[in-house]
């Protein structure tokens, strides 16, 4: 069963949008529409080798149910918009199509490290829709800024040995998505200051994915 959760990112300034799929017309894919292609497919394998790691069944993310909202990508039966996904990115479990990851393209092309931070946090978000029992936020004390901590810290997994961003540019990149000090910490949108995204981002990067079941609890705020 999926959960009806969706999650967002930080909300960012856009400027324009463009496709992931659009090359209709032939041409080639512009460098920032191939670095999406590359990392998730860096993810998809990351995570199909370490599923065991977690004892939860990851089913990689295909490329057409990775969405801008501008390609008609459908959740039940309904095109997914860009002012869903303006300024942040998110991720739907509850799609009967299968799983659904979208994003807004002008968020991600902001940088190298800004694209792989924010896709990373939300393959975070898959291993939590998919695999449910290990979603921190789900436990009988759990809030969801649990949830957006736990995501942080499997982006670091992954990023540990794979992201081609540095580990310096990638917690910048955290750090910049933080939460004002002012939302509580049972916000249903809190994700964390920065301070405590990038704890839990180096705590995924030092001990990999198990460290985000584990050695996670420890930077939990609440
Ligand atoms: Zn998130």
């Amino acid at each position: 069963m999926g959960s009806s959760k969706s999650w967002r990112l930080a909300a960012a300034v856009i400027f324009g949008t463009a496709s992931l799929t659009a090359c209709a017309d032939g041409s080639e894919p512009s460098t920032s529409e191939l670095d999406v292609e590359v990392t998730i497919t860096s993810l998809n394998a990351f995570w199909e080798q370490n599923e065991e790691l977690l004892g939860i069944d990851f089913e990689a993310v295909p490329l057409n149910r990775v969405s801008t909202g501008a390609d008609g990508v459908t959740c039940n039966n309904r095109p997914l918009e860009v002012e869903e996904v303006e300024g942040n990115a998110l991720v739907d479990g509850d799609c009967t199509e299968g799983i659904l990851v979208a994003y807004d393209p002008a968020y991600l092309n902001a940088s190298n490290a800004r694209l792989e931070a924010t896709l990373a946090h939300e393959w975070g978000h898959v291993l939590q829709a998919q695999g449910e029992e290990i979603d921190l936020s789900l436990s009988p004390t759990g809030l969801e800024i649990d949830a957006e901590l736990q995501a942080d810290c499997f982006g670091g997994a992954w990023a540990a040995e794979n992201a081609t961003s540095s580990l310096d540019q990638l917690r910048n990149d955290v750090e910049s998505a933080g939460d004002p000090h002012s939302v509580p910490v049972d916000d249903a949108d809190a994700h964390g200051t920065g301070s405590e995204r990038v704890a839990a981002h180096e705590i995924g990067v030092e001990f990999g994915p198990t460290g985000c079941i584990d050695q996670i609890i420890d930077v939990l705020p609440g």
